[in-house]
């Protein structure tokens, strides 16, 4: 138990030097994209070593928002009472676009509660945000997309499943794993982060899953008194 103790530890400190250095990278970065495209003529720009620079610079980014997303609030947490439905309301209202381009059916459903949990609301949009993505990105058309909240006793669960092309055995194992991605413009980052930010919650996170039939990801967070 030290050990695990210690490791967490350790994880804590990587995670916060990893959100420091984003958060330098973050400022140049948005500069040499935003002055490179002021730089080049729209003939430039349709060269195709110019496709490659701008689609390495997003990947840069992508990597540099998904670490950042580790920091630790400055001084205080804005830890407030959030209603779950609201935040996944408002997370799934972002991928609506994504939702009617494959035409999928998106069903909702709560038990009975009040389904209050003490987070930042931020942070938690975040956890959603990322289950949502990958879900979408690994259905296919006319797919179901399925969010189910339970709540029992102290414990709140929000089920996250999709009908999309499911998860290996192999490949579940290694769900998690920094830089783990199946994905060619993955960064392999969504659910370190998302497993970091639902276990600072006091929460966690579980992946049940079959080959070619879908995916269900639990979130399971304590219930705000
Ligand atoms: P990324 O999405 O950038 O690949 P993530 O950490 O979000 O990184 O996910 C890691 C890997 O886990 C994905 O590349 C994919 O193989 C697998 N995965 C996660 N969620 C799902 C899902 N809902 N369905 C199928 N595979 C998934
Ligand atoms: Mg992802």
């Amino acid at each position: 138990r030290e050990e695990w103790k210690q490791k967490e530890k350790q994880l804590e400190t990587v995670a916060h030097l990893a959100a420091g250095i984003a958060h330098e990278i973050k400022n140049p970065l948005t500069s040499i994209k935003g002055f490179l495209q002021i730089m080049l003529s729209e003939e430039q720009r349709q060269n195709k070593y110019s496709d490659i620079v701008f689609n390495e610079l997003e990947r840069i980014e992508d990597i540099v928002n998904e670490f950042m997303m580790l920091a630790k609030p400055e001084r205080e947490k804005q830890m407030v009472r959030t209603s779950l439905p609201e935040i996944v309301d408002y997370t799934t209202s972002l991928f609506k676009k994504q939702i009617e381009e494959k035409s999928i059916t998106l069903n909702t459903s709560y038990s009975d509660g009040t389904f209050q949990v003490l987070s930042e609301p931020k942070r938690l949009k975040q956890v959603f945000i990322n289950l949502i993505k990958n879900a979408l990105e690994a259905s296919t058309v006319y797919g179901t997309l399925t969010i189910e909240g339970e709540e029992k006793d102290d414990l709140l669960f929000v089920r996250v499943r999709d009908s999309g092309k499911g998860i290996d055995a192999e490949t579940l194992k290694r769900i998690g794993e920094p830089f783990f991605t199946t994905k060619e413009k993955g960064t392999g980052l969504g659910i370190v982060v998302t497993k970091k930010l639902v276990h600072d919650l006091g929460g966690d996170l579980t992946f049940d899953s079959e080959k070619g039939k879908g995916t269900t990801v639990t979130v399971t967070l304590p219930k705000s008194k």
